[in-house]
């Protein structure tokens, strides 16, 4: 399995000026392919591809490729600012050391390497962050073959996923997980931080300065979003082994201006990259339902569908079958049962006789 690991590095002054002039042709390079590009699409309304300029061109033809993909949360490209983040990447003559990495034409730059890295170093990409702080990002295949996929699945450990805004989940079980709100708690640090910013002069000290602040700010609330969707997806992924989530309800929401900036927040998408990718690490499955439209007004146990059912009622009985359904509840119960049907697609047996069902996480916090 190919792995990376990130790392913190110290360049000495003459690195870090020798990586800043490498951060800034890379940027140059992918501003310049932005621009070309987005000229061809607004003039003639076609993609371009971007080949010729390696690597800055390929993440641009992959943001590109996102956003042009209906099924992807993804947003038109923008430019990078040379305050922005910055990143390069090496693929030929890398190596690293105990407390060293080293990239072509450069001496080795010090590293402090926090895990044992396993086979082969295939690439480093180099960054640095707004707030100043270099990182080496190391992608290693560790030799070791993929997790064979479960092909038999429990049926109770078969979790189906509701995203909300109220709840940042809802799962098929029952439990609920409380949005933590993390931009809501920071919002008047952040504006206070962003007006003095504002009021600074352009060019001069002070304006640096408060740049700075109002990055540490932004990164100190991606760090608790991002550690925060570690932690709940590390839970769900251990206790589960396919989880099925609905995806198509996160770009079209994201199209509603007043939604989006706290969908941005509930941070929908980096949760489910994570579940994504530590379900495969144990040969677990992650669905995807692309669409799903009824996913609230449908009855979970018979299948009647509802005309309508407005926003405001929480609980509703089945006129069918007499059910009582909780309306998150009952839509997560509906997103499993869709991905069930995509798993038995897929050739995968899901029996109902098998392990108990562990207690869950979110049990606690409902
Ligand atoms: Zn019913």
């Amino acid at each position: 399995m190919i792995k990376a690991t990130k790392v913190r590095i110290y360049p000495t002054p003459d690195q870090a000026e020798f990586l800043n002039r490498q951060f800034g042709a890379v940027r140059f390079a992918y501003n310049k392919a932005l621009h070309i590009i987005s000229s061809q699409y607004k003039r003639h309304g076609t993609k371009l591809k971007a080949k010729a300029l390696q690597q800055a061109c390929i993440n641009l033809d992959k943001a590109f490729q996102s956003f042009f993909d209906p099924k992807l949360p993804a947003r038109y490209p923008k430019f990078k600012r040379k305050h922005g983040k910055q990143s390069s990447y090496h693929c030929t003559s890398v190596s690293c050391g105990d407390d060293w990495i080293k990239i072509p034409k450069m001496g080795p730059i010090k590293a402090r390497i926090h895990r044992q890295l396993e086979g082969n170093l295939t690439s480093i990409t180099l960054s640095r962050t707004v707030t100043g702080e270099y990182y080496a990002s190391l992608l290693h295949d560790d030799g070791v073959a993929a997790p064979v996929l479960i092909h038999d699945l429990d049926a109770n450990q078969v979790l189906g996923l509701d995203m909300g805004l109220t709840h940042l989940a809802i799962d098929s079980s029952g439990n609920k997980t409380p949005n933590p709100r993390f931009l809501k708690k920071v919002s008047a640090n952040l504006r206070r931080k962003q007006k003095s910013l504002f009021r600074c002069q352009k060019g001069s000290k002070g304006r640096a300065k408060a740049r700075l602040k109002l990055a540490k700010a932004h990164q100190r609330l991606a760090n608790a979003r991002a550690d925060f969707q570690h932690k709940l997806s590390r839970m769900i992924v251990d206790e589960n082994q396919a989880v099925i989530v609905e995806t198509l309800k996160v770009k079209n929401m994201l199209k509603n201006k007043k939604l989006s900036r706290h969908i941005a927040d509930a941070g929908w998408s980096g949760l489910i990259q994570k579940l994504e990718y530590k379900a495969k690490e144990q040969g677990k499955h992650l669905i995807k339902i692309d669409r799903w439209f009824a996913s609230s007004k449908t009855c979970s146990c018979c299948g009647h569908k509802l005309e309508a059912l407005s926003l405001n009622v929480r609980d509703w009985q089945c006129p069918s079958c007499s059910t009582q359904h909780n309306r998150d509840i009952n839509a997560a119960l509906n997103i499993r049962a869709q991905g069930i049907l995509k798993l038995k697609a897929a050739g995968l047996s899901v029996s109902a006789n098998g392990g108990k069902r562990k207690t869950s996480h979110a049990l606690a916090a409902a």
